[in-house]
């Protein structure tokens, strides 16, 4: 299963992600998550991301592509993984395609959780809040709004070009987190049988 989850900052990809790594056996591969590791061990990538991040920008597609690339290339990935945060830009999507077919794969499916923006900012100021001292560097008002822009201007567009390869599904990002989990397992089950290409 090869799965690639969007949605704009705290959609819920990171939890959702998690679930299905338990669910499935595969490992969910988080471009946040490496970026964030890189920059705390101080390697040259992590210096080069630091303060982009910090801002809530785009690290360069090439950084980003070649992270994922060496990734996916790991024995754990060999039956599938899930995709969080990347792609995020139609050039990182475009590298991955040529990436998968490379190796004569293709994705399964790309989930799309709708969520409403409004419910965003809380969702991020709460997760600001409770984790406590470990507060993200891009978890502020500034940054944050920057990510939702840069969201909308590079990342949502996305939507349209996955809509035309036949891979999107959209579900309601809104539900309980137990609801968006069914609600995936759900469009998985399809996406296996493969009703969700033969549905278009
Ligand atoms: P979010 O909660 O905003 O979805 P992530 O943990 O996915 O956060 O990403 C945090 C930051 O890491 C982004 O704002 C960006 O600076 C950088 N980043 C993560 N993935 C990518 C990517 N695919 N391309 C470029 N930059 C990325």
């Amino acid at each position: 299963m090869r799965l690639i989850l969007l949605g704009p900052p705290g959609a819920g990809k990171g939890t959702q992600a998690k679930r299905l790594m338990d669910e499935h056996g595969i490992p969910q591969l988080s471009t946040g998550d490496m970026l964030r590791a890189a920059v705390k061990a101080e390697t040259e990538i992590g210096l080069t991301a630091k303060d982009i991040m910090a801002r809530g920008d785009l690290v360069p597609d090439d950084v980003v592509v070649a992270i994922v690339e060496d990734r996916i290339g790991n024995p754990d990935c060999s039956n599938g993984f899930i995709l969080d945060g990347f792609p995020r830009t139609v050039a990182q999507a475009e590298s991955l395609e040529t990436m998968l077919r490379a190796h004569g794969l293709d994705l399964d499916a790309v989930v799309q959780l709708e969520v409403d923006e409004e419910a965003l900012a809380q969702r991020i100021q709460r997760r600001a809040a409770e984790s406590g001292e470990a507060v993200r560097e891009d978890d502020t008002v500034e940054a944050l709004h920057n990510r939702l822009m840069v969201y909308r201007e590079q990342t949502a567009p996305l939507i349209e070009h996955y809509k035309d390869t036949g891979h999107l599904v959209t579900v309601d990002g809104m539900q309980p987190i137990d609801g968006v989990t069914a609600s995936i397992l759900a469009v998985l089950q399809k996406a296996k049988s493969g009703q969700l290409h033969a549905a278009g």
